[in-house]
């Protein structure tokens, strides 16, 4: 490992303490570098149901020593399957153990779960964090960017990371209106259930109408998600979104097809229009950097938004620590990350496109297991 004061990175500034934000502040602790981490959220919780976390994922978790804390939360599976829309096997593909054959492939885990592994390991390791706020401003100087908050303190640092998400504030400041999210024409619908047995892997079911599947999170817990066709992204009566749900399940049968009829609580259902931006150009001016969903949001469709933000905070702790000046560190982050994840982003959108065509000449599971061996490779 590098020495730690051979970084010309001291100190960091993450804006937002979402997934990304807080894998960075790990990942930078980890190195000796002193992180202050801002959130909007005065009251730091994030939103029901869970998230699939790939091999690739599982990887860069043991590279943040976080991975007993986190395997203790989730739930462990292998493979992945493909069903027809009455739960006919199409595929199944074998989970490849990249942390190391005592671990498993995949993880399911509620994303409460996941925060507070996260959470509690950054503050642990001394991020400084703060709720509540945001930055007002961003100014360069010669050797540091002086950002001034939303509660009229401030303060210098070598380095500032947009971790905030889609409608990312670090974004609009360094590259004005130039990227804004633009919604794909679906959307994603979410429930919780008691795991059925057989679901001891994540379980994909396809329709010509959307694409359902199940994800276990704990030895008692699964959810169902579905993406279906939204033309013009309409407002939705949160009151209908049971009935609504059941209704765009109907072209399922077999157990899809028996957990829809359980869709009865309106406020259970957690509906989210997909909307997606990508920076198609270095995702720095100087030395404020975007990375996850702020330089590029995608859809759901392969699982795998959460761990490009997660891979970007580890691969960027280890160019800030691997010598050269703050410009060649980040010319180094940018040739290990961009096509990466232009990759996934242009992937996920391209699957909820055929989707919506209903192309059903599409190779699907070619896309997966394409994705599969690419995330694989070391980053
Ligand atoms: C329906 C759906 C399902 C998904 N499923 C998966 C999955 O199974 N697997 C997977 O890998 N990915 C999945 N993703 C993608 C994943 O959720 C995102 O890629 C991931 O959350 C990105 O993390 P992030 O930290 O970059 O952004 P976010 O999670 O959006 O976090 C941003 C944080 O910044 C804060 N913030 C926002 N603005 C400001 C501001 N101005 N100042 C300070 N703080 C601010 C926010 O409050 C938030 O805490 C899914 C996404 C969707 C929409």
């Amino acid at each position: 490992m590098n020495a730690v004061n051979a970084s010309a990175v001291k100190k960091v500034l993450i804006v937002g303490g979402g997934i990304g934000g807080l894998c960075a502040a790990i990942a930078l602790r980890r190195k000796g570098i002193a992180v202050d981490l801002i959130e909007l959220k005065a009251e730091w919780t994030v939103y029901g149901v869970g998230i699939i976390q790939q091999s690739n994922v599982v990887r860069e978790m043991a590279k943040l020593g976080v991975l007993d804390g986190y395997l203790d939360a989730a739930y462990a599976f292998e493979d992945v399957a493909i069903y027809g829309p009455g739960g006919q096997l199409l595929a199944r593909i074998p989970g490849q153990r990249l942390a190391g054959p005592e671990y498993p492939a995949n993880v399911g885990i509620s994303r409460l779960a996941l925060h507070n592994v996260l959470c509690n390991t950054a503050l642990e390791l001394g991020a400084k964090v703060r709720l509540g706020l945001s930055v007002e401003t961003l100014t360069e100087q010669a050797d540091s960017v002086s950002a001034l908050f939303t509660d009229g303190s401030s303060g210098d640092y070598d380095l500032v990371v947009g971790a905030d998400g889609l409608y990312s504030k670090v974004r609009s400041l360094v590259f004005g209106d130039k990227y804004t999210p633009r919604f794909t024409g679906q959307a994603v619908w979410r429930y919780n259930f008691p795991r059925a047995p057989q679901i001891d892997h994540l379980a994909n079911f396809q329709s010509a109408e959307g694409n359902a599947g199940l994800v276990p999170l704990a030895g008692d817990l699964m959810y169902l998600f579905l993406t279906s066709h939204e033309p013009d992204n309409p407002w939705m009566d949160t009151a209908t979104l049971a009935e609504q749900m059941r209704v765009r399940l109907q072209g399922f049968t077999g157990l899809i097809g028996e957990l829809r009829e359980q869709i009865t609580d309106s406020a259970q259902v957690v509906y989210k229009p997909m909307e997606v931006v990508f920076v198609n150009e270095p995702w720095y001016r100087g030395r404020v950097l975007l990375i996850g969903d702020a330089a590029h949001a995608t859809t759901p469709h392969l699982g795998q938004g959460a761990g490009m933000a997660i891979e970007d905070a580890v691969v960027l702790s280890e160019e800030l620590t691997a010598g050269g000046d703050i410009a060649q560190q980040l010319q180094r982050f940018m040739a290990r990350r961009f096509e990466r994840c232009k990759y996934i982003s242009e992937s996920s959108v391209l699957a909820g496109d055929k989707e919506m065509a209903h192309d059903r000449e599409f190779d699907r599971i070619g896309l997966v297991k394409q994705m599969l061996a690419r995330t694989a490779e070391p980053i």
